[in-house]
């Protein structure tokens, strides 16, 4: 009897979570059209509608067109109900949000971050969630990280974060029980690939690569409209495919890895070398230069274009995914290294594959980090939004 009560229950909770993501997905919405996409009857809608109202998740927003005589009236999700955390601490700063339900950002406080002292950038994080709970935004139903490094996100763990000095960190477990809301931790270019997803236009594909290109290299995969994570939560990591041999020492330990080539940082050092500079040459110096038109600061661009173009080439080549999203530091660089990207994606791929490849710039900048770790707590279900367990 017991089993039978919790598949009933799971049933339940299962039906209130279809017709949620309905709503979420298609407001403003009748019941009636509620009933015929998610293939519940109308008197089971009309159930888990009234208590999504009763939970102030949902509200009635008007009227629609008019069916048989009867107008019906429309549904909408009440964005300012509930509350998640985002934040992002794979930049210079660390930069936390609170989003709401539609991923509008009410609040952001950020913190400079010095040096790689695993334990103060845990103080650090705890520093800014405290400051965003303190800004009174309630309630907050749960915490999303993307962090630099590989992740374990199932458990919630940073197995390697060498920027901060992290092996094996628990930070979900760590984050949960100071705040007691679920948490969850991914890598911050598969956070940025899902904040891009949900929130930038990138049209109705549920298929989706977004190629994150800063001091490192990484890519976020969306297949179905999920995050592709691979058997290690590794997925994406071309930042570490070995592209030149016998090329330069990457911080991972191997020579010759694509961000050793095609990254902001190589594109910088690159310069350095060839200016014959004796200071370090920043992104700033290096745009300029190429907007000017300089010869030797062109080469240095296109050809880390051609790298990571090939990359992505072999992206496409093993997933056959047609919409490509660029964000980071090196869109900076505008059309033309754009076009270098995409002259060499379509060298590097069957070309059946890559004709039809679109190339677009992300939209959201530091942003889709953010809204990404916090959307990624409703990939699997929304259950977290709610207040009333199921009976
Ligand atoms: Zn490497």
């Amino acid at each position: 009897m017991a089993d039978i009560k919790a598949t009933r229950q799971q049933t339940k909770l299962h039906n209130r979570d279809l017709v949620i993501r309905t709503i979420f997905d298609n407001e403003p919405i009748s019941r009636a059209d509620i009933a015929r996409t998610t293939k519940l009857t109308r008197t089971t809608v009309s159930e888990i509608v009234a208590r999504l109202m009763g939970e102030g998740l949902v509200e009635e927003v008007g009227q629609g067109s008019s069916i048989g005589g009867k107008r019906s009236i429309l549904l909408s999700l009440v964005a300012d109900s509930r509350y998640l955390i985002g934040v992002n601490i794979a930049q210079e700063n660390f930069i936390g949000s609170i989003v709401n339900l539609r991923g509008e950002i009410k609040d952001t406080v950020s913190i400079p971050v010095q040096g790689n002292d695993g334990h103060k950038a845990l103080e650090l994080i705890y520093g800014i969630i405290d400051r965003l709970f303190a800004k009174g935004w309630l309630p907050v139903v749960g915490i999303g990280v993307g962090a630099p490094g590989l992740i374990n996100s199932r458990d919630g763990v940073i197995i390697n974060a060498v920027n901060l000095d992290w092996q094996d960190l628990p930070l979900a477990g760590l984050l949960e029980n100071r705040y007691q809301v679920p948490v969850t931790v991914l890598n911050d270019s598969q956070a940025t690939a899902m904040g891009e997803y949900v929130y930038g236009e990138h049209g109705s594909d549920k298929n989706l690569v977004v190629v994150n290109v800063r001091h490192g290299i990484g890519a976020g995969i969306l297949i179905d409209g999920r995050l592709f994570q691979g058997d290690d939560g590794g997925a994406g990591e071309i930042g570490h495919v070995v592209v030149e041999e016998d090329g330069l020492v990457c911080r991972c330990g191997q020579r010759g890895c694509l961000e050793t080539v095609a990254s902001a940082k190589a594109v910088c050092q690159k310069a350095r070398v060839l200016y014959k500079s004796p200071e370090p040459v920043s992104l700033d110096m290096l745009l300029s230069r190429f907007e000017s038109g300089d010869a030797v600061t062109r080469q240095i661009v296109v050809n880390s274009a051609h790298f990571l173009g090939k990359a992505i080439g072999s992206l496409i080549g093993v997933l056959n995914i047609k919409k490509i999203v660029l964000t980071g530091d090196m869109p900076r660089f505008g059309p033309d290294w754009l076009a270098a990207v995409k002259e060499s994606i379509m060298k590097s791929a069957l070309n059946r594959l890559t004709h039809e490849t679109t190339i677009e710039v992300g939209q959201l900048d530091y942003r889709a980090c953010i809204l990404g770790a916090s959307a990624y707590l409703l990939q699997d279900s929304y259950s977290i939004l709610f207040t009333q367990p199921e009976k």
